[in-house]
């Protein structure tokens, strides 16, 4: 795994540990990492998967009923109990299990009834799957700045506010709650609906209620990275009947089949009104999403022990900007992300990299993040990226600033403290190294 002798040298007595080795040399100049194991994240298959769960997908391969609409009844198909969960858990009326987060998004505002044509309002910072749903819904995205917790901000909206826009598409970005509840004050004075980007948060609550049931719709994703992973795969939840029956269709369910998910009367539109575009999710995943869902609590108060731990320890750090939720406790915790305000974010990412932490400086020139908006060139007719910045100044900046390192609920309290150890040794020579011409 690592060529790194592990035992210190027997002439050099290693320094008794005092949590912070300041007098140590950075790894990026030398020096000893703080770890010499991979940071654990999904890619290198560090996922929340139990047995219970590959037994649950094994048993639907069995079965050999890998369609959703099959001979039967919906509450006796994986999806279809898998919706009634997600309606429990979330306390909505309906939800769709769908092939993507980004399809969840773009039926959301398809069956939200935005006309095609129409700006979506949408924050500049987020994955580029959020710009990509609209796009996809035939609208076009109407970047807005972020505050300088990295949160869409109103002022900005309603400052730049304009009639075209017939939608707000807000994101909980890493996890982080949005202000929606602003948010969608401002969107009903305004008159258009507001849907969630709660992807990175499912689970995640702001005073009390889930993210992703403050608008019209909330869409999530069950790609690996998230805090439900089938691989591929999504959801929408809902109240609005007509949204949900607008959604399913679209999604295809075809002959009859939308009736299936209005088992206490008739749908409101009959199904044939509307383009099929295949977006539906199979009983395969179906069955290892449910078997994942009743463990979803233990998984998130592990999100929520790792950050806690991190952000108590690392919040007061000079030189660092951890950001700040916008209620106590409002975020999911699968990412730590913090600004160094004037600072290098470039080179603190790579410091942090040498010492054994996978981060990223979001707004780097050498890395092409599809999270700084620059880069989603397909909106700008391929202009020049500086150019791109510069529709988005304050965005720009603060992303330049940004570091984001990556959370798995797969870590256990020592690697947490790897990562505190790191930033602290990396932030505490920041300065000096940064000092030198
Ligand atoms: C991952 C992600 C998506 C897209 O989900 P997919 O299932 O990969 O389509 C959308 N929005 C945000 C903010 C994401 O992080």
């Amino acid at each position: 795994m690592n060529g790194n002798d592990e035992a210190p040298a027997p002439s050099r007595p290693r320094p008794v540990s005092r949590g912070v080795e300041l007098e140590e040399p950075l790894a990026l100049h030398g020096g000893r990492p703080v770890r010499d194991t991979p940071w654990p994240t999904y890619d290198k298959g560090a996922v929340f998967v139990h047995a219970e769960d590959e037994d649950a997908a094994i048993r639907a391969i069995r079965s050999h009923l890998y369609f959703r609409y099959d001979h039967r009844a919906q509450k006796e198909t994986e999806c279809g109990r898998f919706e009634d969960e997600l309606c429990r858990y979330f306390g909505t009326r309906h939800a769709l299990a769908v092939s993507s987060g980004t399809a969840a998004l773009a039926l959301a505002l398809m069956g939200a009834g935005v006309p095609p044509g129409s700006l979506v309002a949408c924050p500049g910072f987020t994955f580029v799957a959020t710009p990509s749903a609209i796009v996809l819904a035939g609208c076009r995205p109407f970047l807005v700045e972020v505050d300088d917790d990295l949160r869409m901000d109103l002022d900005d909206l309603r400052r730049r506010w304009r009639p075209e826009i017939r939608a707000v598409l807000v994101v909980h970005m890493r996890g982080f709650a949005a202000d929606v509840e602003a948010l969608s004050a401002f969107a009903a004075e305004m008159g258009v609906p507001l849907i969630e980007d709660a992807v990175p948060a499912l689970g995640a609550e702001l005073n009390g209620r889930k993210l992703g049931t403050f608008g019209a719709a909330g869409a999530f994703s069950t790609q690996s990275d998230k805090a439900l992973n089938c691989g591929e795969g999504g959801f929408l939840v809902t109240d609005d009947s007509m949204l949900f029956a607008r959604a399913v269709a679209l999604s295809g369910a075809y002959e009859g089949r939308l009736r299936r998910h209005f088992p206490h009367g008739e749908p409101p539109l009959s199904g044939l009104d509307l383009p099929l575009l295949s977006l539906r999710m199979d009983e395969i995943r179906a069955a290892l999403l449910r078997a994942e869902l009743t463990r979803l609590p233990q998984r998130l108060a592990l999100f929520h022990r790792n950050y806690a731990h991190v952000s108590a320890a690392l919040a007061g750090l000079p030189g660092i900007a951890v950001r700040r939720p916008v209620a106590p406790g409002a975020y999911l915790g699968e990412a730590f992300v913090f600004r160094v305000p004037g600072g290098d974010a470039g080179w603190f990412a790579r410091a942090l990299c040498a010492e054994g932490i996978d981060a990223r400086n979001i707004g780097a020139d050498d890395d092409l993040n599809v999270r700084a908006f620059w880069n989603w060139r397909f909106l700008y007719d391929h202009a020049e990226p500086g150019r791109i910045r510069a529709t988005l100044p304050r965005t720009a900046r603060l992303l330049a600033e940004t570091v984001d390192v990556p959370l798995s609920s797969n870590l256990t309290p020592g690697d947490c403290d790897d990562l505190i150890r790191a930033v602290r040794k990396v932030a505490g020579v920041r300065d000096t190294a940064l000092a030198r011409p």
